[in-house]
Formats: structure tokens, sequence, C-alpha cells
């Protein structure tokens, strides 16, 4: 239900785990409980059961996206460094990569025009400081200026 916010956050560098639909709630507190995460739902009676074996909860007020984030970010702090250190599909940690490593893995005009390029090692997915790592750059600037006190 909270893909989007999901993504976000790894974007920011929280480790992130995003239950797929073979997951049912029994072992999503079981996933909570043993890797110590804090649940984050929308779901009351789930964020109620997480409460009950002290699970640390987030519960999520709004379907609004940007608010989402706040809520987030008010409650578990950003920490600077981890910006775009996470694969945005699978949440895995990057590795930073040679430009010599990425010839023919990324669009030619990507490569002769970047110099910053990262790889999954999960997923295979490249990543590279471009026009959207940019707007990324840019949309978390703005979401931490307006943040609501
Ligand atoms: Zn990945």
């Amino acid at each position: 239900m909270l893909g989007s916010l999901a993504k976000w956050l790894r974007i920011f560098g929280y480790d992130t785990f995003y239950p797929d639909a073979t997951l049912n709630d029994d072992m999503v507190l079981q996933v909570a409980q043993h890797e110590k995460r804090t649940l984050i739902s929308r779901d009351k009676e789930l964020l109620f059961r997480a409460k009950k074996i002290l699970i640390p909860v987030l519960d999520i007020h709004t379907t609004n996206l940007t608010e989402q984030l706040h809520q987030v970010l008010k409650e578990i702090p950003l920490d600077e460094n981890t910006i775009l250190t996470r694969c945005t599909l699978c949440n895995t940690p990057l590795h930073s990569l040679e430009k010599e490593a990425i010839k023919d893995k990324v669009p030619e005009k990507v490569y002769q025009t970047r110099n910053e390029f990262w790889v999954c090692p999960a997923c295979s997915k490249y990543y590279w400081k471009g026009t959207h790592y940019e707007n990324m750059i840019e949309k978390i600037n703005t979401l931490r200026q307006n943040e609501p006190s």
C-alpha cells in the first residue's frame, strides 16, 4: 500500500523492507521483529498487533506522499551520507563503478556526459548522476525545507 513511500525512503538511504504480496500479516510482523525494524503502515489492525509485541511503529495518517515523507523524516532522522546509496528496486546498497566498467551498459549519451556510476550488485540496475538524480536531490531539499514543525 505504501510502495511509493518505500521507494522514496530507499532513495533517502533508509534500509527499507517492502513486503510483496506473498507475505501475510503474520510474516510481516515476524520480519519486523526479527530484523528489528520499525513498522510503517496505515493498517490499524497490523499496527495494533505490532505494538502488542513491542515492535516500534509509525502510524501513517495520510495518503499524500509528501506528507508521508514529512512524517517519516520527523520520526526517523535522515542520515545525510546515505542519500542515494541504495537500490530503489531491491534495497541493496549500491557499489560505485569506474567509468570504463560501464561502457556499453548505459546509453551512449549518458556515458559521454556523466562521470559517477553505481550498480546494484543484487539486481544489476545501473545508476548515475544525471537529470533524474538532480531532480531527486531537489525534491529532497524541498521536502526538508518545508518540514512542518
Ligand atoms: Zn537492486
